[in-house]
């Protein structure tokens, strides 16, 4: 009886592309498994590096899967704002996601130098002028922050460069190190620890990033075999607790 109650209510924290959806497929039966979550009373936290969408719009596409994620998404844009102070001026490369989180913290969105940080993200229209103005600013001073450091990110067309690409040129052209808050990182991993506290699991499709973000956390991995990583690529780093199909077949095996 006791271990039923612990397990409904282990917090799960859930990665988007390749655990919900790829791309804007929805995988069959991950909807219906959030629900079937959240109606057991777990806490379910969704985390992606997906930087570009503001919080409405994320929590918009996961309605349009038919999840209700009201308050329940954490973007790597979201935890690349923890990296600013209030007051600051933010020289933004990316989406609208990165600006609604510098101005949720009280920063103020600019788009040359003079400025005290830089974050960056995937941009699709990113060019030799934006690089020249990152530069420019991250070599007067500005701190340099990458939403995450992906180098790629898989589309129905084959692999597309990811945010991570960007912030390393700007970092190449500055001669300097990012950091970085996405997963894995400890900024996001805080995050999540300050919802869901110190013991949950950490379900993703990708060993490099939701393996060691469940490192991070301390709490365990959840691998599913619905995205990048296939049952050719086991045995992965790290070792994750539970190895599942998708996330509907790991839901039913932690319920019964
Ligand atoms: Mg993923």
């Amino acid at each position: 009886m006791v271990d039923t109650v612990r397990l409904v209510t282990e917090p799960w924290v859930l990665d988007l592309d390749g655990v919900i959806w790829l791309g804007n497929e929805p995988i069959p039966g991950s909807a219906d498994a959030v629900r079937r979550l959240q109606a057991n009373g777990a806490p379910v936290l969704f985390v992606t590096n997906m930087s570009r969408l503001t919080e409405a719009e994320q929590e918009a596409k996961l309605a349009g899967h038919g999840i209700d994620a009201g308050g329940s998404v954490l973007t790597s844009a979201m935890a690349a704002g923890r990296l600013i102070e209030p007051g600051e001026r933010v020289l933004v490369i990316g989406g609208p996601g990165i600006d609604e989180a510098v101005g949720k913290r009280g920063g103020l969105v600019v788009r040359t130098h003079p400025a005290e940080a830089v974050i960056v993200g995937i941009d699709p229209t990113f060019d030799y002028d934006e690089l020249s103005r990152a530069m420019t600013a991250v070599r007067g001073g500005a701190r340099l922050i990458g939403t995450n450091h992906d180098p790629t990110y898989p589309t129905a067309e084959g692999l597309r460069p990811g945010g991570g690409a960007i912030v390393a040129a700007i970092a190449a052209a500055a001669e300097t190190e990012p950091v970085f808050a996405g997963k894995p990182n400890i900024v996001a991993a805080d995050l999540v620890r300050s919802q869901l506290g110190d013991a949950g699991l950490m379900v993703g499709d990708r060993p490099d990033s939701d393996g060691l973000f469940a490192t991070v956390l301390g709490y365990e991995f959840g691998l599913v075999l619905s995205g990048v990583t296939k049952a050719a690529d086991l045995p992965v780093e790290p070792t994750p607790a539970v190895v599942a199909d998708d996330l509907a077949s790991l839901v039913s095996t932690r319920l019964g």
